[in-house]
C-alpha cells in the first residue's frame, strides 16, 4: 500500500482559476493530499512552491479554454490563458494518466494534509516545510521515476 492510499477518496470537489473562466470538477477517484516538488521546473512554473493532488482522468471535467505546455516530452502543464493560474502538471504519454491538479484552485483541498516533498535538496530557502510528511531528494526520486535528466537549481 503507498501512502497515498489511505487519503484515496471518491466524490465531488470543485475548483476554479483566479478569473473564473476555467473551471475544474473532480467528481471520482482522487488523492485528499498534497505532494509538493523543488524541481527546476516546479520552482519557476509556480514562481514559490508547487503542489498538486492527484485526481483519475476518468473523474476529471474541465470547462473553459486552457492553454497547455509541454515542459518535456512526456509532460504538460495547463494554465488559464486570461489570468495565468497554473491548473494541472499531467504526464502525456498515456491517455488515461491521473491529473495533478492544484489544490489552492479547490475550496475543499484546504483541509488536504501535505504526504509528500520530493527534491528537497533543491529547496529555495524561503519555503521550509515542516512535518513528518515523506522526502526524497533529486538522486532519490530519480532512481524511481520517470524525469527529465539535468535539473538544475
Ligand atoms: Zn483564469
Ligand atoms: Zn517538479
Amino acid at each position: 500500500m503507498s501512502l497515498a492510499d489511505q487519503y484515496r477518496r471518491t466524490g465531488r470537489l470543485e475548483g476554479a482559476c483566479l478569473c473564473g473562466a476555467v473551471r475544474i470538477a473532480v467528481d471520482g477517484a482522487h488523492v485528499a493530499a498534497v505532494g509538493v516538488c523543488h524541481c527546476s521546473m516546479c520552482q519557476r512554473s509556480s514562481g514559490l512552491v508547487w503542489g498538486a493532488f492527484e485526481a483519475a482522468a476518468d473523474a476529471v471535467t474541465i470547462s473553459g479554454a486552457v492553454t497547455r505546455y509541454a515542459s518535456t516530452p512526456f509532460s504538460e502543464r495547463a494554465f488559464c490563458p486570461v489570468c495565468g493560474s497554473n491548473l494541472w502538471l499531467r504526464n502525456t504519454d498515456r491517455d488515461d494518466a491521473d491529473y495533478e491538479l492544484m489544490p489552492a484552485l479547490f475550496p475543499a483541498a484546504r483541509a488536504f494534509p501535505l504526504i509528500s516533498e520530493i527534491y528537497t535538496d533543491r529547496a529555495p530557502a524561503y519555503v521550509p516545510l515542516s512535518g513528518d510528511h515523506r522526502r526524497a531528494t533529486r538522486a532519490e526520486y530519480e532512481a524511481n521515476n520517470l524525469h527529465l535528466e539535468g535539473d538544475m537549481p
